[in-house]
């Protein structure tokens, strides 16, 4: 038996992954030339919330099948109209067992409407129920049932990253340096949280639940997690990341390390995680700061 819990669909603009360093111009902005490994494969992913085609005729269209094999006709359906392009959408298994799937659809090209697209689709009688939901305008539509968003179990709230680093600048000008201390207060905050919690949920301690915690954010878009190095008989690590939200733009002090929100999230992880009473994290190297990564040491 197939059992089935929820995907997302991506359709991304392919990205070339350059292997030059990093250009150094403040109007560069975000380097993402720079997280790509040999070995590894790393693609910008976009959630299936919001679909912006400039100047394209996309629509939303929602499906409810009974069961997964009603949703593979559906999608074999649009697959077989060669001109209506599917840009992404989600999969989720309501409470019931059934299964909700709403995709972007680009119909520019195919000479249809929303309403014949929706026609043909419902006329095969292998969906439940079925909707188009036409673009709130020219080339903009939004997934209208992904609420709430959850990461895990956990409840989940997206805004771009862009605006939560003006926000911490915007701190910065109100506060002064005491800013950095509140952020590094708050990223404490929540490793010590993120800790004590992954601990109670999956009975892991020590070092793995730091791998755990550098796996997650990563999957939650914060950085890339390139090394660790750990000597736990001097109870000192160094972590090493790309592109962290709070590092990776280029800014006007150029000269400073940035990373303040971050440095206090692993000195709270790794405090919580390994049972200590006091940790201090620097960042020693900092990618706003002319390094191609952010290092950071943490020790008792
Ligand atoms: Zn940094």
């Amino acid at each position: 038996m197939t059992t089935f819990i929820s995907m997302c669909l991506v359709v991304n603009r392919v990205v070339e992954a350059h292997t030059t360093i990093r250009t150094r111009m403040p109007e560069a902005g975000y380097y993402l030339q720079n997280i790509s490994k040999d070995n590894v494969l790393r693609v910008p992913t976009s959630l299936p919330s919001l679909c912006i085609r400039k100047d394209r005729s996309i629509a939303e269209i929602t499906a409810i099948a009974p069961n997964l094999s009603g949703l593979i006709v559906i999608l074999s359906s649009i697959a077989s109209k060669g001109s209506v392009d599917v840009l992404g959408g989600s999969l989720v298994k309501i409470l019931d067992g059934r299964l909700l799937v709403s995709l972007f659809l680009d119909y520019t090209d195919s000479g249809l409407s929303p309403e014949v697209i929706e026609h043909s689709l419902g006329a095969m009688g292998v969906v439940e129920s079925i909707s188009v939901n036409g673009a709130l305008a020219k080339g903009i539509a939004v997934n209208s049932h992904m609420f709430p968003l959850l990461m895990g179990d956990k409840r989940a709230i997206i805004f771009a990253a862009d605006y939560f680093c003006d926000m911490m600048d915007h701190l910065r000008e109100k506060l002064g340096p005491a800013a950095n201390t509140l952020l590094y207060d708050m990223g404490e905050k929540y490793g010590e949280t993120f800790a004590r919690q992954t601990k109670k949920e999956t009975g892991l301690s020590g070092e793995e639940v730091v791998k755990l915690a550098l796996a997650e954010i990563q999957a939650s878009g914060w950085c890339v997690s390139e090394n660790y190095q750990a000597d736990l008989g001097k109870m000192f690590w160094r972590v090493n990341v790309k592109e962290l939200f709070e590092c990776s733009k280029r800014r006007a002090d150029e000269g400073v390390n940035r990373s303040h929100f971050f440095r206090g999230f692993l000195a709270g992880l790794f405090r919580v995680a390994f049972g200590l009473t006091s940790v201090s994290c620097i960042e020693t190297l900092c990618q706003a700061n002319m390094s191609d990564s952010c290092e950071f040491a943490i020790w008792v």
